[in-house]
């Protein structure tokens, strides 16, 4: 549980605050990271984070992007849940990106819930592959995958080969976009591995993309050392 003294919402006088924030140690070149992300694939061009760290679609405009992905961001920033967003770069427990319930240290029962997202942006730079596969998976995605648990109550699948509920949401994203989708929900190690004899323990994540020409499906591939990113133990984000 994460502890939050006071509200970050700034006051704004002329819109009502956005419902999602950075936290304020989130570092600029980070947030301008994520939302360079979130214009790629929302096509709200002028999208950014404001000088009080909310996010504002600055939807006035769009251009191509993933209407999905705008209708839920549209879902959160105007929903009844405050989403809190965290760099939790190089932490062991988050592998990628996950959320957490937050807890208000005063005033609890007057706040509404809060819920923290986590992002490890360490764990992007690590990230190896396919070109198509790595422009469909990023901290921007990651977000997304995030706030769909959040505002959907969506689940991830605990079973190997399935996408599960949360990212078949996001790859209807990716889909909008003309990316690679993601085959299925959880990694693997790389084949012909055996764990105890590599040092690095490299794991793959599968992603496929349509051929327009022949209609056949192209497997792709992601991969990164578990190790230095975490999630051996128990894969869940
Ligand atoms: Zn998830």
């Amino acid at each position: 549980l994460l502890l939050l003294a006071c509200s970050p919402v700034a006051a704004n006088a002329n819109s009502a605050p956005s419902k999602i924030l950075c936290r304020p140690e989130l570092a600029d070149a980070r947030r301008q990271e994520l939302a360079a992300r979130l214009r790629e694939i929302t096509g709200w061009r002028k999208l950014h984070f404001d000088g009080s760290g909310a996010l504002n679609f600055g939807a006035v405009r769009t251009a191509g992007g993933s209407q999905t992905a705008r209708e839920l961001l549209e879902k959160a920033g105007g929903g009844n849940n405050l989403l809190i967003i965290e760099d939790a770069s190089d932490r062991a427990e988050v592998v990628f990106s996950r959320v957490i319930e937050g807890r208000w240290t005063r005033d609890a029962e007057a706040k509404p819930r809060v819920l923290i997202v986590q992002v490890d942006f360490a764990d992007f730079s690590r990230v190896m592959g396919d070109r198509a596969a790595l422009a469909a998976f990023n901290v921007g995605w990651a977000l997304l995958h995030e706030i769909s648990h959040a505002v959907n109550d969506s689940t991830d699948t605990e079973r190997a080969g399935e996408t599960g509920e949360c990212e078949a949401l996001v790859n209807q994203m990716r889909r909008e976009c003309g990316l690679a989708e993601r085959a299925e929900y959880h990694y693997h190690f790389m084949p012909g591995v055996e764990r105890n004899e590599f040092k690095t323990r490299y794991v793959r994540l599968a992603f496929e993309q349509q051929q327009p020409s022949t209609k056949r499906k192209r497997r792709l591939w992601i991969m990164w050392d578990a190790d230095a990113v975490g999630g051996l133990a128990r894969q869940k984000n």
